[in-house]
């Protein structure tokens, strides 16, 4: 590819002209040649401002066309830009499409040396979900970050954001008729780590810890803006201690218990031999479904022990009546329970792959869409049985780990370099699957960044990037077209623009 042209992800076709365009002003003149929209305007206006750019009468005459949508089920993503005469020209059939038209073209005229061929770009991306999953539990996040992490997803062109909203250590929203969820469940018990020296942790100063409905209204418009969609996440029924501090006659053992401060997998989890966990599941599932618009609820379903179910009379007794052979056949039946409460709000239910462990008296719901996270088997044993599939291997996808095989470098749970995620593929060739339509199934991935250790957003950046802009090149573009070296080339001077936008940015080896 012309090495003037550094997008990322990288479009699908480029055509150049010979013909050198200068590129004189960073601002942009928006144009709609139709009697729409404010709506347009403002589509078009935001991804721009996204990659810096602000709009100007005397910017460089950027023409938008919204064309009319053939008859498909999906959103058509894809767009056309067109770089001639110092002009651009826009045309997409969706939003989306003219949204990241936008940011393409903003990206150009970012580029630090101002001359550009002729450009004919016609794009579209290979996976329908593109995400990224940001945990708010194990560190609490400003909105100010938030919106930040929603700009950086836009600039990549991913439509995803996939919210963690509770875990063992902090539970995030506010739950109607169940104050302490929050009153009790947001604030861990023990401050010393992480570490207080800035009293980011100080129970004395009686910072909130969760986000308010208003709040998490302005975090959706935000998002909206910027097509993406929120989707939510409550955990189900393990990673539960904050809920369980909060409400402890939802335990197996009644307590008492605290919001967690260490890190990993704990024995406490839901009573699923309590009928009470289903009222306040629908509490807080109806609380989510009234804020978030989203077409779907992610469940979780990861990481549960099942060890007090075990011996817990109550749960022993669930296990009798429903005819289960063993404790970990519990969860099965619960993630049914949930799986259906989704369900009747109109809602699509999303878990982790362990959804489908343990389930031969309760298979799950057809409906459930699996997102695999131990490795790749999650999604193939998904798609084998027909459920829609989100891609998240741990070793490729979860930005938390290190960049590098170095005890100086942040992160945990091993190390992933740009190249590993880089060359990951949700639906390629390295995926053992029986046949094409299986491979429809999946419906792409979401890089996540887990944040124990990281109370600071400023390091959480450090680890994101550029493993993030490998994530979003590997969601858009088919296999066939991905070079890593080329990549490399590109996020020279796309590292430029993430300076400029003052994220932070790992500079050490890549491979
Ligand atoms: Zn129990």
């Amino acid at each position: 590819m012309d090495n003037r042209i550094t997008i990322i992800p990288k479009p699908i076709s480029v055509e150049t002209g010979n013909k050198i365009i200068n590129i004189r002003t960073k601002s942009v003149s928006i144009c709609i040649n139709t009697d729409s929209k404010a709506d347009l305007y403002k589509t078009a206006a935001t991804a721009f401002g996204v990659a810096g750019i602000k709009t100007s009468d005397k910017g460089i005459s950027v023409f938008i066309e919204l064309q009319p949508q053939d008859k498909k089920q999906e959103i058509n993503e894809g767009y056309n830009l067109t770089l001639s005469d110092e002009e651009i020209r826009i045309k997409a059939e969706s939003l989306n499409g003219i949204f990241y038209g936008c940011i393409s073209a903003a990206q150009l005229i970012s580029r630090a040396d101002n001359e550009l061929p002729e450009l004919n770009i016609t794009d579209q991306p290979i996976h329908s979900w593109r995400g990224f999953l940001l945990d708010t539990s194990r560190s609490f996040y400003s909105t100010a970050f938030i919106k930040k992490m929603l700009d950086a997803c836009a600039l990549h062109k991913l439509n995803i954001f996939h919210w963690h909203l509770t875990d063992d250590q902090g539970w995030r929203f506010e739950v109607p008729g169940y104050p302490r969820l929050t009153e009790i469940g947001s604030k861990r018990q023990d401050y010393t780590m992480p570490a207080s020296e800035d009293g980011f942790y100080d129970e004395e100063k009686l910072i909130r810890r969760w986000y308010t409905d208003e709040e998490i209204k302005e975090i959706i418009r935000y998002a909206q803006e910027r097509c993406i969609q929120i989707i939510p996440e409550v955990e189900f029924p393990g990673h539960s201690s904050a809920l369980l501090a909060a409400y402890p006659e939802y335990g197996c053992t009644g307590g008492p218990y605290q919001v967690e401060n260490r890190w990993g997998i704990f024995p406490d989890v839901l009573c699923l031999g309590n009928d009470n966990i289903f009222t306040i599941y629908e509490a807080a599932l109806k609380k989510i479904t009234e804020l978030f618009p989203s077409d779907y609820i992610h469940i979780g379903g990861d990481e549960c022990p099942h060890e007090r179910w075990e011996i817990c009379p109550k749960c022993q007794a669930r296990m009798k009546t429903e005819g289960l052979d063993s404790a970990a056949q519990l969860q099965a039946w619960g993630t049914t329970k949930i799986a259906s409460m989704v369900a009747k709000l109109g809602k699509v239910p999303i878990g982790w792959d362990e959804v489908l462990d343990n389930n031969k008296h309760n298979k799950l719901p057809d409906n459930v869409i699996v997102q695999s996270w131990r490795g790749t088997e999650g999604g193939i044993k998904a798609a084998s049985l027909n459920h829609k599939v989100i891609m998240s291997p741990t070793q490729r996808f979860y930005l938390n780990l290190k960049n590098k095989d170095s005890f100086e470098e942040p992160g945990r749970l091993g190390v992933t370099t740009t190249k590993k995620t880089y060359t990951f593929s949700p639906a390629g060739k390295e995926l053992k699957l029986e046949n094409p339509e299986q491979r429809k199934l999946i419906l792409g991935g979401e890089c996540t960044l887990w944040t124990e250790k990281l109370p600071h957003s400023r390091n959480a950046e450090y680890l994101l990037f550029p493993r993030f802009c490998a994530a979003a090149e590997t969601l858009w573009l088919p296999e066939e077209k991905k070079d890593f070296e080329d990549f490399k080339q590109r996020l020279e001077y796309h590292k430029k623009l993430l300076h400029q936008l003052d994220y932070r940015y790992y500079e050490g080896e890549l491979e």
